[in-house]
C-alpha cells in the first residue's frame, strides 16, 4: 500500500486515515468488540493512522483492536477542552483507556473556533508541556473555519491539522470549499501535515463517494483523509481507493446505493434552531431544548446537517 508523509512530522501514513467517530455511542454504538474487528481489519488491510476524540467514546474499541497487534498503528486524539487541566485530563485519560504510552497527534478539538490557538491558550500550552514530558507526539488543530488555518499556517507549534472539506463546502463556517483549499495548501506549504475529514459531508454525499473522495483527495496538500466506516466492504473499497485510485464499480455500486438514515446527536444539541429553520419540510420541532425529527415528515435532504454548526446531523 502506498503511504504519504504527513507534512514535516516524519509519520509516514496510508492515504485512508480511520475515522472511529461513526462506530462509537453518538452514531452506530457498536460493541467494543464489533468496532475493534472492524478497526482491526483495517489495520491488518494497510490502514496505519487511527481518528479519535475524547468525545467519540471509541477508545474501548481501538483498546479492543490493537490487542496482540504488532504492526504499524499511529493515533491522533483531540481534546475539546478550555482549560489546562481539562485538557491534560483528556490526555491522560486517553493514555489509560489505549493502555499506550503516547499519543501521536493530539488536537484541539475545535469545529467553531475561527481561532483556537488564541481562544484556547492556556489548552495548547499545557499540550506543549505534555509533548515536552513525552506524552505527545504531535500538536494539531481541528476545525470547520477557514480562518483557523490561515491562522495555524502561521503557528510553528502546529505541525498537523484536520480540516474540514468537500466538493460543495458544506460545513465550512466561514466561506467556501475553494477558500478553505487555498487555507490547506497555506498550511502544506508551510510543512504541515495535513489529513481532511467530512469529504462526504456527514453522509449527504453518498451517492457521488468516489468523485467526492477523489476530489479531497486530488487538492494541493491534502496528505491523506479521514473516513467513518461501518463494513469491511466499505474498508476494502476505501484502501484501494484512496491508497491505489482504483475503484470496482460493482462494489462502489453497491456501496453508493446505501439506504440512507437520519441521525441527531442528540446528547450535544444546544437548541440553537439553525436546523429547524433550514428544514423545507417542517420536519424539526425543538422538543425539551433538543432538536428532534419527525421521521414521517423527513426526506432526508440533508438540508439541517448543513445548517448544523457543530455537525449534530447525519445522514447515512
Ligand atoms: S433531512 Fe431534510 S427533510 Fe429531513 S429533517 Fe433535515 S432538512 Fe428536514
Ligand atoms: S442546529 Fe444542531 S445544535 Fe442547533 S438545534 Fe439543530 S441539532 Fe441542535
Amino acid at each position: 500500500m502506498n503511504k504519504v508523509l504527513l507534512g514535516s512530522t516524519g509519520l509516514s501514513v496510508n492515504r485512508l486515515v480511520f475515522g472511529t467517530l461513526p462506530l462509537g455511542p453518538l452514531q452506530a454504538n457498536l460493541s467494543a468488540t464489533a468496532g475493534g474487528a472492524l478497526i482491526r481489519h483495517a489495520l491488518e488491510s494497510g490502514v496505519t493512522l487511527l481518528d479519535t476524540a475524547e468525545l467519540y467514546g471509541t477508545y474501548p474499541h481501538i483498546r479492543e483492536a490493537l490487542r496482540g497487534f504488532s504492526g504499524e498503528v499511529r493515533i491522533a486524539s483531540k481534546t475539546h477542552a478550555t482549560t489546562a487541566a481539562e485538557a491534560r485530563g483528556h490526555v491522560v485519560k486517553a493514555l489509560q483507556e489505549l493502555a499506550i504510552e503516547r499519543l501521536d497527534i493530539v488536537h484541539i478539538h475545535g469545529a467553531r473556533l475561527a481561532d483556537p490557538c488564541r481562544e484556547r491558550a492556556a489548552v495548547l500550552e499545557e499540550l506543549l508541556l505534555m509533548k515536552q514530558e513525552g506524552k505527545i507526539g504531535h500538536l494539531g488543530i481541528s476545525s470547520h473555519y477557514i480562518a483557523a488555518f490561515r491562522e495555524a499556517a502561521r503557528h510553528p507549534e502546529i505541525e498537523v491539522v484536520h480540516p474540514l472539506i468537500n466538493r460543495i463546502g458544506m460545513g465550512i463556517m466561514d466561506g467556501s470549499a475553494a477558500e478553505m483549499a487555498e487555507a490547506i495548501a497555506c498550511c502544506s506549504e508551510s510543512g504541515k501535515g495535513v489529513y481532511a475529514m467530512k469529504a462526504l459531508a456527514g453522509g449527504n454525499l453518498i451517492s457521488e463517494a468516489r468523485a467526492s473522495i477523489r476530489y479531497v483527495l486530488g487538492l494541493p496538500g491534502v496528505d491523506a483523509l479521514a473516513l467513518g466506516m461501518l463494513s469491511r466492504e466499505e474498508i476494502d473499497a476505501n484502501l484501494k481507493l484512496c491508497s491505489l485510485d482504483e475503484a470496482h464499480d460493482e462494489a462502489w455500486g453497491i456501496l453508493e446505493k446505501r439506504r440512507r438514515t437520519f441521525k441527531i446527536m442528540e446528547k450535544f444539541c444546544n437548541g440553537c434552531g439553525d436546523c429547524i429553520d433550514a428544514c423545507i419540510a417542517q420536519a424539526l420541532v425543538l422538543e425539551a431544548g433538543v432538536a428532534r425529527v419527525k421521521e414521517e415528515e423527513c426526506i432526508l435532504c440533508g438540508y439541517c446537517a448543513a445548517a448544523c454548526p457543530d455537525f449534530l446531523i447525519r445522514v447515512v
